[in-house]
């Protein structure tokens, strides 16, 4: 699987010099690694990926996940660890339960 740039990425430009693959596109001022390019670094002379390494975000390149459920945890940790407070936390999944219920309802009202 290759890396992908998330929306994290603040398009600083420092992983594109440092492909050894040449993946590293910029596509309407954006970075984005073509996965048919990408190696993952293997059988080049680097032991990590660069793009991952030498990125000053801490997700702003990451490697695609082949694994549904795996990609998806990834994503709700990421999530939750942004609710900081615990009144936030609560907050949240008032407001998440709340309009999902309603969505359902209206869902069943109209079946
Ligand atoms: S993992 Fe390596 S080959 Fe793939 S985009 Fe990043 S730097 Fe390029
Ligand atoms: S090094 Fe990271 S922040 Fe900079 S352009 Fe690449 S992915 Fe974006």
């Amino acid at each position: 699987m290759a890396y992908k740039i998330t929306n994290k990425c603040i398009s600083c430009d420092l992983c594109k010099n440092v492909c050894p693959s040449n993946a590293i596109k910029i596509i309407d001022e954006r970075p984005w690694i073509d996965p048919e390019l990408c190696k993952n670094c293997i059988d080049s002379v680097y032991s990590v990926p660069q793009c991952k390494a030498g990125c000053p975000t801490y997700d702003g390149c990451v490697k695609i996940k082949s694994d549904y459920w795996e990609n998806w945890f990834d994503i709700y940790k990421n999530l939750k660890s942004q609710l900081t407070h615990k009144n936030d936390q609560t907050e949240y999944w008032e407001k998440w339960f709340n309009t999902y219920s309603q969505k359902y309802s209206e869902q069943l009202q109209n079946s």
